[in-house]
């Protein structure tokens, strides 16, 4: 292949006017006489330039754009939850300033790897911390500078959106879906145990605990925050065969706080 000068000097007749360093990655480059001036490039530069001047997104970028794309649709959060945030958690006892202060740390400590299991009654601001920490985490920026990417599910919607899925028109895949779970920088499960687990005549492992075994599973060394009713031993109880594997994953490097209390929904009725 004939070099980019003698073409040019063939084709246009012009010739080279000296040599150039770039100012920006130090290549030389030849400079041309040519009627509308002394005219040169750098090579490496241009393509550079050109390429960004397309504003593609980066590989990275485009990861996580699907990433967050697939979050969109899965998230959904009721309307008592949308402004939830640590700072205007309310508590009224001592577990719940406790918890409060956890869900703080937690959010300021991102890390990628720590879990947190928020347990307790019903109607003591779980959720609203659970969310609020996903929210949270959604602000803070990794070390590249990129925001974390946070899911917050109930694990009952987790699994209906998955059951969804097995239908022909729906626009997600299972494995979109858990391919997310697996993504995703922080994995905010809400409500584990308010499932309806339809247990095997011979006690085996149902569709639920299946899924619930493979999600947990696959946030093993990920961050997690459960929150969840139950204590440890009525979990087990609960997702039958799959229950101590499901449990112990969902503990895994795990901080685990207890909320006690009157419930706030309490007055309403
Ligand atoms: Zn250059």
């Amino acid at each position: 292949m004939r070099r980019f000068d003698e073409m040019i000097k063939e084709k246009f007749g012009i010739e080279e006017a000296g040599k150039e360093t770039c100012e920006k990655c130090g290549e030389t480059y030849t400079l041309y006489h040519t009627p509308k001036g002394t005219v040169g490039a750098c090579k490496p530069c241009y393509d550079k330039e050109f390429i960004q001047s397309l504003d593609l997104p980066t590989k990275d970028e485009y990861r996580r754009s699907k990433v967050t794309g697939v979050i969109s649709e899965l998230e959904r959060v009721t309307s008592d939850l949308v402004d939830a945030t640590v700072n205007n958690y309310q508590p009224k006892d001592k577990t719940q300033v406790k918890a409060k202060e956890i869900a703080k740390n937690y959010i300021m400590n991102f890390d990628k790897e720590h879990s947190l299991v928020l347990s307790g009654n019903p109607g003591l601001g779980k959720t609203h911390l659970a969310y609020a920490i996903a929210k949270g985490v959604r602000k803070m920026r990794d070390d590249d500078g990129n925001h974390y990417t946070t899911l917050f599910i109930k694990s009952t919607d987790l699994l209906q959106k998955i059951k969804a899925t097995y239908h022909r028109e729906s626009t997600l895949s299972e494995d979109r879906i858990l391919n997310l779970i697996d993504q995703v920088d922080l994995l905010v499960l809400d409500d584990v145990g308010s499932e309806y687990i339809k247990k095997n005549d011979d006690g085996s492992e149902t569709w639920a605990t299946d899924i619930l075994y493979k999600v947990a599973d696959m946030r093993l060394g990920k961050a997690l925050v459960v929150t969840t009713n139950y204590n440890e031993s009525s979990l087990v109880e609960k997702f039958g065969n799959n229950g101590p594997r499901v449990i112990d994953r969902l503990l895994d490097n795990a901080e685990r706080h207890r909320l006690e209390g009157e419930s706030f929904r309490k007055n309403r009725f």
